[in-house]
């Protein structure tokens, strides 16, 4: 879920039409509806348009959120947050303009790729600090940050989608899939939280991104839950991981959230001085195409 400290009001009437677009290939299922590629017309501009029905909202009693959701996430612009650029609807379905995300979901080329060298995971921890230091001074905590949510641009610069729909998709996945893997343990055990939920996140992440499963991955929920609130953290032995990548993932997996390693000394962490790729883009041999 994205928390926000101040209601805002909500635009008045959009201004876009569906045949404003020319519609391309579906690039994706969502739970709600599909996303294609589109193109604007008068200034050729490629987006990608998420189509979400408005009956399943109405079936899961959704419209509030999602209204929230777009105003928050319209208002945010970040190179790694995922714009919206604006909304439409007509009968029966909602229209979102979305920035296009060429490379598609980072969860697919980490399951492609088994695990990710040392220079992408940097880069990709160190563009996720910068952005969530950027929504966290907007007031937003994204609280569902995944490899799933993340997606990839034409350079191979990290996105952080899906502002919204958290809460929703999360109690979801708790109950449907039983996935706890990414929450801290004041999350899991309901305690009161706040923004290092997300700094957390990016240890579970960095383990994932080094390693290509979360660390405290079990075979029941239950185990799931007990190795989170015990912090039950161990590394493989390999080759292809540093002490130091090791070093800040112990910084972040901590129990007690003050004592989480800030945002911006991820940004001062030898390994991601060491590693990160200041541009931010991160394309390897082998993975060039999708
Ligand atoms: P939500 O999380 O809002 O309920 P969802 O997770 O079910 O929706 P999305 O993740 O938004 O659905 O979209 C489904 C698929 O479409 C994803 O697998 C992703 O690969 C693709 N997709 C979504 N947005 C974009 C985008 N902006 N650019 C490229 N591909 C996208
Ligand atoms: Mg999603």
């Amino acid at each position: 879920m994205v928390e926000i400290a101040e209601e805002k009001s909500v635009p008045a009437l959009p201004p876009w039409r569906l045949q404003d677009f020319e519609i391309g290939k579906p690039l994706g299922r969502g739970k709600f509806g599909k996303v294609y590629l589109a193109r604007e017309k008068q200034s050729k501009y490629i987006v990608a348009l998420k189509v979400i029905f408005k009956e399943q909202l109405a079936k899961y009693r959704l419209h509030h959120q999602l209204r929230r959701e777009i105003e928050i996430q319209s208002s945010l612009s970040h190179p790694n947050v995922l714009r919206l650029f604006g909304w439409f609807h007509d009968e029966h379905r909602i229209f979102l303009i979305l920035e296009y995300a060429g490379r598609g979901e980072l969860f697919k080329e980490l399951r492609r790729s088994e695990y990710l060298s040392e220079k992408r995971a940097a880069t990709y921890i160190a563009s996720l600090a910068k952005a969530l230091a950027y929504c966290h001074e907007k007031h937003v905590i994204h609280r569902d940050i995944k490899p799933e949510n993340l997606l990839l641009d034409l350079e191979g610069r990290l996105k952080i989608a899906d502002f919204g729909w958290s809460v929703q998709s999360r109690s979801k996945r708790l109950t449907m899939c039983g996935t706890l893997d990414y929450l801290a343990p004041e999350m899991v055990t309901n305690k009161a939280h706040d923004y290092t939920v997300d700094n957390w996140t990016l240890g579970i992440l960095c383990y994932e991104f080094l390693y290509g499963v979360p660390p405290f991955e079990a075979e029941s929920q239950e185990d799931t839950f007990k190795r989170i609130v015990e912090i039950d953290l161990s590394f493989p032995p390999t080759a292809h991981v540093s002490a130091e990548a090791k070093d800040l993932i112990c910084r972040l997996l901590v129990k007690d959230s003050f004592k989480r390693l800030s945002l911006e000394k991820i940004l001062d962490h030898p390994w991601i001085i060491r590693n990160a790729d200041p541009s931010g883009t991160c394309i390897e041999k082998g993975i060039e195409s999708k």
